[in-house]
C-alpha cells in the first residue's frame, strides 16, 4: 500500500513520519500522474486560498474531482474537500467530496492556535491540535457519518471514501486517524 501526501504546500513531513511509523510507504503528490500509483492521498494543513490557486494552476483540481481512492483532509485539506463554505464573498474552488459546509478560521483570534481531546468514533479520545481551525457549520446529507468531536462539537466527518478533520491530528504524535484512515483505504 502506498499512501500520497499532497506536497505543494503545508505540513507533509509530519504526514510523512506518522505513515512511516506505521510501516506504511508514501509518495509525495504534487502532479496530476502522481496519482497514478496512490492507494489513497492525504491532503494536509496549510492554507486553502494557497491550495486553491496552486490546484488549479497545475491541473490537480481536475485530477482530485476524478481521483476515485479515499481521501482525507485535515484542517485546510477538509476545507478544499467540501462542498460549500460559509461566508464566502469570492467563488471559492471546492472538491465537493465532503457534502458538509465549512467556515474557514471560525476560532476568532483568541483561540487561532489550542490543543484539545478529541472524542474518535471510533477509538477513543486523542491529543490533537486546532490551528486557525475551520468549523464545520453545517451536515448537508444523513448520509456523512460524525467521526471525531470536540465536546459538543463535530470536528471530523467521513461521507463515503472521503474524510475530513477540522483540525491537525499529526502533530501530537498521536496515530489514531492515520490508522482509522489506513483501515479504510484496505478496505476494511
Ligand atoms: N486557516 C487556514 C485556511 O483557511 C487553515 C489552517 C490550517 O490548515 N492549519 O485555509
Amino acid at each position: 500500500m502506498r499512501i500520497g501526501i499532497l506536497a505543494i504546500q503545508g505540513d507533509v513531513e509530519e504526514h510523512e513520519e506518522i505513515l512511516h511509523r506505521l510501516m506504511v510507504e508514501t509518495k509525495r503528490v504534487k502532479l496530476p500522474e502522481d496519482l497514478k500509483d496512490v492507494d489513497g492521498l492525504i491532503i494536509p494543513g496549510g492554507e486553502s486560498t494557497t491550495f486553491r490557486k496552486l490546484l488549479l494552476r497545475s491541473g490537480m483540481f481536475d485530477a482530485l474531482l476524478q481521483f476515485d481512492r479515499p481521501i482525507m483532509g485535515t484542517c485546510a485539506g477538509i476545507i478544499v474537500m467540501a462542498k460549500s463554505l460559509t461566508n464566502e464573498e469570492e467563488p471559492h474552488h471546492t472538491l465537493g467530496k465532503l457534502r458538509i459546509e465549512i467556515e474557514r478560521n471560525a476560532y476568532g483570534r483568541q483561540r487561532e492556535s489550542f490543543e484539545a481531546e478529541v472524542e474518535y468514533s471510533f477509538d477513543g479520545r486523542a491529543r490533537v491540535a486546532f490551528i486557525r481551525a475551520p468549523k464545520i457549520t453545517r451536515i448537508l446529507s444523513d448520509e456523512v457519518e460524525i467521526i471525531a468531536r470536540l465536546g459538543n462539537e463535530v470536528v471530523g466527518v467521513r461521507d463515503g471514501k472521503n474524510v475530513g478533520l477540522t483540525f491537525h491530528p499529526e502533530i501530537t504524535g498521536d496515530t489514531t486517524a492515520h490508522e482509522y484512515f489506513l483501515e479504510m483505504v484496505r478496505g476494511k
